[in-house]
């Protein structure tokens, strides 16, 4: 089969991290990205994929990555300060990361801001500074810092990351279903269109349906993608954008005392906070607002401010996710025994014998109600796609892939997030890889389908009020 062949990299490929995502990147990699196989190196401390990496030719150092000796390491293997770094890794600081490829003069991507060990768990920090909110803080002044160097991609997997291209799809789709004018080209046009179309706000709604054969053994945390990456996260306060719209913060709701403010979190875990949200394939379903950048990007990058600075629009954004059932099952178990479980897999596109992602954009408040727009990919279409990957780690990939390429493409933008990147491009890279984009229209509304009436906290006159969305 022929593939293209979207960009070429020159000098030296490192990728950090070869799980789940590393693992599936590969393949990718190796049919729509040109370089040198001589100097294609997987930092990776495992060894049991060492046989994928040798069987493709591919340099593996076995080592763990640490703040002793990360520079030296990464320093040795661009002498000639030409390649590119993608960062697929946990425990490894991506900021630390960034100002080193800074140095180096080399281009960078990873999917998430990741600190070093410590910051996740027994952290002594308060819950406020536990957030996302002071991480993409500092890596926007880093980049501020950096401006015009070696492109830089923070969080560009498939959220955050390729959920931010799919909402600017979604925002032209509503304005040509709605009959508005849309020709966004700036920031501040895409936010003026959200804002005429009267979005309130925006989930990034995900339903994850994969299932194995086998029931989930107690004890085992079980997963379609990393599970220390999901533990991680999920283990962070809650946190979203918070829209202009928005009449009161929710119980233990608190907003930031620094930077731009366009954010709150809530002093309870996200892996443990529900919010009524909506999926194509089951319709009405419960999500976890578990932190994630694209919460804070979204809201950031659609605010529009007046002439003196002030936010006089702004969607409330968050994740929504239904993780597999299994995981579901995993999260019960972990949060009544209080501790985590002694063991943990990841499903693999092998053992997966049904279902698949549903990932997209959810926009609501607007005139035709609420829209889902998103990718709708079933693990048996991702294993005749490519080897090494269940849906959800396909949709994780392909976003990689594209952010590859567009960095190569684009090699002085210095610090960019997924909603600064051409969206067409990274969509025309990554498309082939997400099965069916669709767009679903619903009147489906979060005061909607009550089994039996109990006291809650509803506000009838805005049924687009975070309050009604919050199930406590
Ligand atoms: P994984 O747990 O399967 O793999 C992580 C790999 O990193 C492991 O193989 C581990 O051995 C390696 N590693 C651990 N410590 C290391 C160190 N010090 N130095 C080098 N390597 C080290 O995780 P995954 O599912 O492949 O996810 C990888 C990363 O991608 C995670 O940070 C995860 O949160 C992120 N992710 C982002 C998205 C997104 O959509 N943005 C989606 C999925 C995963």
């Amino acid at each position: 089969m022929h593939h293209t062949v979207h960009a070429r990299i020159e000098g030296a490929l490192v990728v950090i991290g070869f799980g789940s995502i590393g693992r599936g990147v590969l393949p990718l990699i190796e049919r729509h990205i040109g370089f040198d196989r001589a100097r294609f190196t997987v930092i990776e401390p495992l060894d049991d994929f060492a046989y994928l990496m040798r069987d493709h030719g591919i340099r593996h150092l076995q080592m763990a990555l640490t703040p002793e000796n990360f520079a030296e390491v990464l320093r040795s293997l661009f002498p000639d300060g030409r390649g590119m770094i993608v960062n697929l890794s946990v425990d490894v600081d991506s900021i630390e990361l960034m100002k080193l490829a800074q140095e180096i003069g080399v281009q960078y991507i990873d999917t998430v801001v990741e600190p070093w060990p410590g910051f996740y768990f027994g952290s002594t920090l308060p819950n406020a500074e536990r957030t996302n909110y002071p991480l993409r803080e500092r890596v926007r002044a880093l980049g501020k810092a950096h401006a015009g160097g070696p492109t830089a991609v923070s969080c560009c997997g498939a959220n955050p990351g390729m959920v931010s291209w799919l909402l600017k799809e979604a925002l032209l789709r509503l304005a040509a279903d709605t009959g508005a004018t849309a020709n966004p080209v700036t920031r501040a046009d895409w936010a003026a269109l959200m804002r005429a179309l009267g979005v309130k706000g925006v989930h990034v709604a995900e339903r994850d349906t994969q299932v194995s054969a086998h029931p989930k053994p107690p004890g085992v945390f079980v997963n379609t993608w990393s599970v220390d990456g999901l533990l991680s996260e999920g283990y962070q306060p809650a946190e979203l954008g918070w829209g202009t719209h928005e009449k009161k913060l929710p119980p233990n709701g608190h907003a930031f005392d620094h930077g731009p403010g366009h954010a709150i979190w809530i002093d309870r875990p996200g892996a443990d906070t529900r919010v009524r949200s909506w999926c194509p394939d089951v319709g009405p379903q419960f999500g976890l607002v578990i932190t994630h950048n694209e919460a804070l990007s979204i809201a950031d990058h659609y605010t529009v401010r007046d002439q003196d600075g002030q936010a006089v629009y702004r969607p409330t954004c968050h994740y929504a996710y239904h993780p597999c059932n299994d995981a579901v099952l995993s999260l019960h178990e972990m949060n009544g025994a209080g501790q985590r479980q002694p063991g943990q897999h990841i499903l693999t596109a092998e053992e997966i014998t049904g279902g698949g992602d549903d990932l997209g954009v959810f926009l609501y408040g607007h005139a035709k109600g609420a829209m889902w727009y998103g990718s709708r990919l079933s693990c048996d279409e991702a294993r005749r796609l490519a080897p090494h990957q269940n849906a959800t780690g396909m949709q994780v990939t392909s976003a990689v892939l594209a952010a590859m390429v567009w960095a190569a493409e684009n090699p002085t933008e210095g610090f960019v997030e997924a909603d600064e990147m051409d969206h067409v491009r990274c969509l025309e890279v990554s498309r082939p890889y997400l099965g069916r984009i669709e767009c679903h229209y619903t009147d489906w509304t979060p005061i909607r389908n009550r089994i039996n009436s109990f006291a809650e906290d509803r506000d009838e006159s805005d049924p687009w009020q975070f309050t009604n969305f919050l199930a406590v």
